[in-house]
């Protein structure tokens, strides 16, 4: 019920009481007075009566009574005189000459106690007042009654019972309480139009603030209240409306700033504050997710929290990350579907070979083709599963495409997809320069760990791998054939054609060790011209048939040199692990002494170790 509905219901039922009570306690009042009036003037007309009998009595003269009651029924309404003779009194006089009614219940028990009794007597017509009076022998008054009446003080003599109409005022005391409860129920409009008028600045601003707070539960925050004069009404409205000011504007400041952050304007016909509490949520989020992936090791790592964070958070099943190779000029699919090392399957070939086919690579802008279908000619998705579309986002990092994140899904997913855009928006961005510092580590750690001039790894490459691929050795029950190499006669090289014609026999060198043994095998530049080569799961017998495969290409290999090509020799050691010896440094030894061996034996050979070969201590190398 409204609050005014309430109050006008109150002061009516309040009004209401307050009339009957006045109404009530007024004819209780009025009714009392009259009956006290009533009560007065019969005791009066019983004097008067008694009077008038006394001294008839005495005068011996006709009784004056009618007459007396003629007289005052005219002016006071009485409608009834009778008196009675006691039967003390009857029995001195005989009964009254006036031939008096014989005596009521009422008028017999007045005479028998000697008290008066007083009625009222009330029909549909009217209400008679009724009192019976005694009247008592007593010597003490003037004229004495017991000159006459030969009884003893105190009889009872008689009774007069005085009837008086006093339907009349009790009426008018009726109808003068009625009009009071009229008056009072007149007044009721009036009060409620003073009280309205009161309590109105008040409802309207409760009304107003109410209308106000259930449209910003809807997420409309820009209605007010009305303000008018400087009551507390209008205190309150005021400082309501500014407390609205400072949210609507805070609100829309904190969403134009995310909106600024994520660089993406949200739809203005959502809610306003549940939009900015999800947006905020998904700063949070992304903030949490880049100190995250701040303090992982690997850009594998960033990847793949990176695929957890699509996959669960915003609900995406289907998505692909690309690598820009810049080097090669190619992508590399790094997750295809959320799994690593997965084939290539949404897109053509081409971008693998060719990373400029990729369209957000090339232009560096989202490829959205929910809104745009069939903007990428490189989708292939749809061959897959008809319906299907696909929204790829570029990861910029050093000013270029580092690289592409692509989320395909059936085109009736749209809304989900457009929902969750902006925040996957967020979290690339927060992990691009994470994804560039991390590139940057790998590449320094990389170059740290490889020979410049030739490209093989250096000795502290392998200090560093050594344990993983012992670990791997014991793990697999495998073995390493391991082969020290080193050019024959280096120095002449040096001192005839220069330094800079070494360096490039050594990168020769280098180029041909490579290309004779497998990817997996590790090619170590060991020392100035010296190499190690570290053969995967080969015995030593694969090992030397390994060297000597390098020995003979060696041996073909010819360096163009300004001055001519020059041809050289190579001379290599062949050492086992473990089957030469527990300790790895002890085998690289080993295959050193052999080397020295192949030297002694006369150079471009290649030599076993055989333990004969060494003449040092052992647990000394
Ligand atoms: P051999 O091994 O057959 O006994 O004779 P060698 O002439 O090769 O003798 P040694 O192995 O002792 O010679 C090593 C030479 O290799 C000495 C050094 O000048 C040269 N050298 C080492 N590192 C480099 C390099 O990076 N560039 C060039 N140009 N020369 C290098
Ligand atoms: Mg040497
Ligand atoms: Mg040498």
């Amino acid at each position: 019920m409204k609050l005014r509905h309430k109050m006008g219901l109150v002061v009516f039922l309040l009004t209401a009481v307050l009339a009957v009570v006045l109404v009530l306690i007024s004819s209780t009042l009025i009714r009392s007075y009259t009956l006290h009036g009533a009560t007065q003037y019969a005791q009066t007309v019983a004097e008067m009566a008694r009077t008038a009998l006394t001294e008839s009595m005495l005068n011996g003269t006709t009784p004056t009574l009618p007459r007396l009651k003629s007289r005052l029924a005219e002016t006071q309404g009485l409608v009834g005189l009778n008196v009675e003779r006691s039967p003390a009194n009857i029995e001195q006089f005989g009964p009254s000459q006036e031939g008096l009614p014989h005596l009521d219940a009422i008028s017999a028990e007045v005479i028998t106690t000697g008290r008066p009794l007083y009625r009222l007597e009330q029909d549909q017509v009217q209400a008679v007042f009724r009192a019976t009076i005694p009247y008592i022998a007593d010597s003490h008054g003037e004229p004495n009654c017991l000159s006459c009446h030969q009884v003893p003080e105190g009889t009872v003599l008689g009774a007069v019972t005085i009837r008086i109409r006093i339907s009349d005022i009790l009426e008018r005391s009726y109808w003068a309480s009625l009009t009071l409860a009229a008056i009072i129920l007149l007044f009721v409009p009036l009060l409620l139009y003073l009280i309205n008028r009161l309590y109105r600045p008040i409802i309207r601003a409760a009304e107003g603030v109410e209308s106000a707070v259930a449209r910003a539960g809807d997420g409309d925050f820009t209605t007010r209240v009305q303000t008018s004069g400087s009551d507390e009404a209008s205190r309150i409205a005021a400082s309501f409306n500014r407390l609205m000011d400072l949210l609507e504007n805070g609100l829309i400041r904190i969403s134009g700033q995310i909106a600024r952050l994520v660089q993406y304007e949200r739809p203005t016909n959502g809610h306003l504050l549940t939009e900015t509490i999800r947006a905020v949520d998904e700063l949070v989020d992304a903030a949490q997710f880049k100190q995250a992936i701040e303090e992982d090791e690997t850009k594998t790592e960033v990847y793949q929290r990176l695929s957890q964070v699509m996959r669960t958070k915003l609900g995406f099943s289907r998505f692909s990350i690309y690598e820009v190779d810049d080097a090669k000029n190619k992508l590399v699919p790094t997750l295809i579907d959320g799994e690593q090392s997965a084939e290539n399957r949404w897109c053509d070939a081409q971008i693998l070979a060719r990373s400029e086919s990729c369209r957000a690579r090339r232009t560096g802008h989202p490829v959205n083709a929910f809104e745009q279908p069939g903007i990428c000619t490189m989708f292939v998705g749809k061959g897959i599963e008809p319906g299907l579309e696909h929204v790829c986002l570029p990861v910029l990092q050093s000013g270029g495409v580092g690289s592409v994140v692509q989320v395909v899904a059936p085109l009736d997913e749209k809304p989900h997809i457009d929902q969750q855009l902006a925040n996957l928006s967020v979290h690339l961005r927060e992990a691009s320069p994470v994804l560039e510092a991390k590139r940057l580590m790998e590449t320094l750690r990389e170059s740290s760990m490889r020979d410049a001039m030739t490209g093989l790894y250096n000795r502290r490459f392998l200090e560093e791998y050594l344990d993983t691929l012992l670990a791997g050795v014991a793990r697999n029950k495998t073995q390493l054939g391991l082969l020290m190499l080193d050019l024959d006669y280096f120095k002449q090289v040096n001192d005839s054609y220069g330094h800079e014609a070494g360096d490039r026999v050594l990168i020769e060198l280098a180029r041909v060790i490579r290309q004779s043994v497998r990817a997996s095998d590790l090619c170590v530049r060991f020392g100035g011209e010296e190499f190690l080569v570290i053969l995967n799961d080969t015995d030593a017998q694969g090992a030397m048939l390994l060297a000597e495969k390098v020995r003979a290409k060696v041996e073909e290999m010819r360096v163009q040199l300004p001055g001519g090509a020059i041809q050289k020799t190579i001379s290599i050691g062949v050492a086992d692990y473990p089957a030469d010896g527990e300790n790895f440094w002890q085998v690289l030894k080993y295959a050193d002494v052999a080397l020295y061996a192949a030297k002694e034996a006369g150079r471009n050979r290649v030599e076993r170790f055989v333990p004969e070969m060494w003449t040092g201590n052992a647990g000394e190398y």
